[in-house]
Formats: structure tokens, C-alpha cells, sequence
């Protein structure tokens, strides 16, 4: 299946995780790169694929039309052959909790450079640790990649928290407007926040949202409002806390998990720490959006944005990136943030 176009991706890099695999899918379709990737998750406690990055990969496959050989559970060697990529109405059914935001993340920015508009369906978990929560992507992401022409917007239809997943959530994918020549210049601060908070719980006593209440109105955090959705329509139990910070023209939500043993007193902490240090820092945006944008400034072949920590998925995701797209990063300290630039190479 190999060609002189292959790119060879070597999946242990840096952060080792599944967000490798996903940035060398979304790049092989935009560039019609066929894709080899090795040691694929070789740094996660269950590394090669699971059921979450299988659909990310059988999601690849559906928009280009694309071959692929290794796509079986627990395979750490995948190729990947794509044809062109057609808009259209998709559907994938992830089968598991498996995080529905990040298999959207590994079509959409493909989808953002078809000449028409597209939906995507896709079923599984809206609100997993580790991945980003539906309202990240509704609230932080899409916004942000909104302010370079990637115009998308995207609907919960079912709450799915981990692990019994179940959930359902749209997106309207619109085509890129390239001709409006805007990148992502996310550099200044905000100036002034208002703080909300947001607890869902769903199929747990009451009293856990009760106290977890008690605990951020205890915290050093001037919250202006605590929202509770109480969700009914979800297969499991589930439960987490949102700190947004909203000023008049970003949203930037920071989440924390709870689980069976983790006391609530634990969670909030989490929350609380993710906005402070976000807070103190200076920059403009978070460590979680910073290493998602990275993509969207690489397409659009220009861009700088400042955040409060250079993740290793930031680091790692540069360095996938460049080996698909002729562009190349630039990192500057400024005080307590770090300003990361893209331009052509
Ligand atoms: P990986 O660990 O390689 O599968 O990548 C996980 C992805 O999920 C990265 O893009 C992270 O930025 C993103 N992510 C993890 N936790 C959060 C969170 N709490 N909010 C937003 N994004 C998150």
C-alpha cells in the first residue's frame, strides 16, 4: 500500500496517545498522504487501537473513501490510503464510551476544506476525562477556530458520560473561507472574566452536586452563578464540574471529573487549579485548546495565539504536523505564558 507520498509516523513520539494517530489521519485526508504508523498509543497503559480510535480511523476511511489495513482492537501498525474527500451526511457509531468529540475532531478539519457543507453524526461519550467535554468543543473550540473562517456549530442530542457512553451529538460542518484570509490570532489577554460554574450529574444523589455547590462558592473564585443540569436522558451515572470564564468574546471551559472514590473536595480543587493557573498567567488561551488549534493555524498556514503551559500534546502535535504540511512553529516566552506562532516554512 506504500507510495512515495507515505508519510511514516512513528506513534510513540512525545506524548505517545491517541492524538497522534488522530492529527495523522486528519492530515492524510487533507493531503492525500497515504499514512504508516507505528507503536500507535505505545505510551498509554493500553496502548495500540481502541474502540474510540478504530472509529476515528473507520471515520477516516468513510469521508476519503479510503483503504486501511491493520484497523483491528488492540493493532499498534495502521496504513492508511485516502482517496478525495466528499462532503455528505455521515454517521459513526463509536460502540463504546469511546470520546464522540475526539472522533469528530479527526474529520472536521477535512470536512472544513470540502467545497460543500457536511454533517456528522456521531454516538458515544459526550463527557469523558481526558478528552474534551461537549461544551468545550461548543463553547471554547469551535468559537475559536469560528475566528479563522471554520465556521461549524454542533448540537448535543443525548448525554453519554463515561463509562456506559450512549451519547449523541451533531455537527453542521460548514466550508472554510479561505478567501476571507483570517488565522487564528489569539494573543491578548482578557481583560476582565465573569465567572459561571456548571455541574451535571446525572443518575447520583443530589447531594454530591449539593456539596460540590458549597465547595467552589468556598473556593477563592469570584463565581458569579452555579448552573445544575440535572441529566435524565443518559444510559449511566456520571458527574462533573465546569469553571467558564467568560468575557464578551471568548468562553473558556476548564472541567473536572467525578468518579466512585474521588471525593468531591478532589474535584473542585481540579477545576478551581485548571482557571487559576489560567488566570495568573497572562495568556489567551488554555493548554487544552493550544495543542487543538495547532492544526487549524497549520491549514490556514499562519497564526499565533498565547497559553499557559506547553503541553506535551503541543509539543508532540508540531512535530506530527510538520511532517505533513510544509510549516514550522515558533515558541517565545512572554512573563508567565508562552506565545506559539505558525508560518510557512
Ligand atoms: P490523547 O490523550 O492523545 O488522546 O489526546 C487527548 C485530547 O483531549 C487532547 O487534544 C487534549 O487537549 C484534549 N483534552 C483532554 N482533557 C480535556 C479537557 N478537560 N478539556 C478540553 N480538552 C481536553
Amino acid at each position: 500500500m506504500s507510495n512515495t507520498k507515505t508519510v511514516f509516523v512513528d506513534g510513540s513520539t512525545g506524548e505517545g496517545g491517541g492524538q497522534i494517530l488522530r492529527t495523522s489521519l486528519a492530515l492524510a485526508c487533507i493531503t492525500g498522504k497515504s499514512l504508516h504508523i507505528e507503536n500507535i498509543r505505545a505510551a498509554r497503559r493500553n496502548p495500540g487501537l481502541a474502540k474510540q480510535h478504530l472509529s476515528c480511523v473507520q471515520a477516516a476511511c468513510q469521508i476519503s473513501n479510503g483503504k486501511c489495513r491493520g484497523a483491528t482492537q488492540g493493532s499498534r501498525i495502521l496504513d492508511f490510503q485516502p482517496s478525495p474527500v466528499q462532503s455528505g451526511d455521515f454517521y459513526f457509531d463509536i460502540g463504546s464510551a469511546g470520546s464522540a468529540t475526539l472522533v469528530s475532531q479527526t474529520v472536521l478539519p477535512a470536512l472544513f476544506l470540502a467545497d460543500k457543507p457536511s454533517t456528522i453524526t456521531v454516538t458515544g461519550g459526550t463527557h469523558n476525562p481526558l478528552a474534551p467535554p461537549f461544551d468545550f468543543i461548543c463553547e471554547t473550540f469551535l468559537p475559536a477556530i469560528a475566528t479563522a473562517g471554520f465556521c461549524g456549530n454542533c448540537k448535543r442530542i443525548k448525554h453519554g458520560f463515561f463509562p456506559a457512553g450512549g451519547g449523541k451529538i451533531i455537527f453542521d460542518i460548514q466550508p472554510w473561507q479561505e478567501q476571507s484570509h483570517q488565522t487564528i490570532n489569539l494573543c491578548k489577554p482578557s481583560k476582565q472574566f465573569q465567572i459561571h460554574a456548571r455541574i451535571y450529574i446525572a443518575k447520583l444523589p443530589p447531594h454530591i452536586a449539593q456539596r460540590q455547590q458549597k465547595l467552589l462558592l468556598q473556593s477563592e473564585l469570584d463565581i458569579q452563578n452555579i448552573e445544575h443540569v440535572e441529566v435524565t436522558d443518559s444510559d449511566g451515572p456520571g458527574n462533573c464540574v465546569m469553571i467558564r470564564l467568560c468575557d464578551s468574546v471568548r468562553t473558556t471551559v476548564f472541567t473536572a471529573f467525578g468518579m466512585r472514590g474521588k471525593p468531591s473536595q478532589e474535584v473542585i480543587s481540579e477545576a478551581v487549579n485548571l482557571a487559576e493557573d489560567f488566570m495568573a498567567s497572562g495568556a489567551a488561551i488554555d493548554r487544552f485548546l493550544a495543542d487543538q488549534l495547532l492544526l487549524y493555524m497549520a491549514i490556514a498556514k499562519a497564526g499565533s495565539y498565547t497559553t499557559n503551559e506547553l503541553s506535551t500534546h503541543l509539543l508532540t502535535n508540531m512535530e506530527i504536523i510538520k511532517k505533513f504540511l510544509p510549516v514550522t512553529f515558533q515558541v517565545d516566552k512572554a512573563k508567565d505564558a508562552y506565545k506559539v506562532s505558525c508560518c510557512l516554512d
